[in-house]
């Protein structure tokens, strides 16, 4: 079986993200990053990345591929192989999970 899982040498991910064969190029689904604090599970991050076109369109943006913004929401599952990742590091009694967006394009990082 193939191994879905690597050590990223992503800056903001630096320890483990699943390496999904069916994984869409603008999604990442990692564990170990620190969105919701340090015993952030496995998340599924859905980002953009600024073109040249952006690049013209907006100061606070330097190179092609920043970070424009990015959703991010906790998951257990792979949505794209049905991987069991692992159970979320924390348990909800209300079965919810966190979900949060942020915005990169301008001076400063907003969480929407
Ligand atoms: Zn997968």
């Amino acid at each position: 079986m193939q191994d879905l899982f690597y050590e990223s040498n992503h800056p903001n991910h630096p320890l483990m993200n699943h390496a999904c064969p069916n994984l869409p190029i603008n999604i990442l689904i990692s564990k170990g990053s620190s969105y919701f604090g340090p015993d952030t599970g496995w998340v599924l991050e859905i980002f953009r990345e600024a073109t040249e076109d952006d690049l013209e369109e907006n100061e606070y943006l330097d190179d092609v591929g920043d970070l424009i913004w990015t959703t991010v929401a906790e998951i257990s599952h792979c949505p794209y192989c049905g991987e069991h990742l692992q159970p979320l590091s924390r348990n909800p009694a209300d079965g919810s999970v966190q979900v949060a967006c942020y915005d990169y394009s301008g001076w400063t990082t907003r969480k929407l």
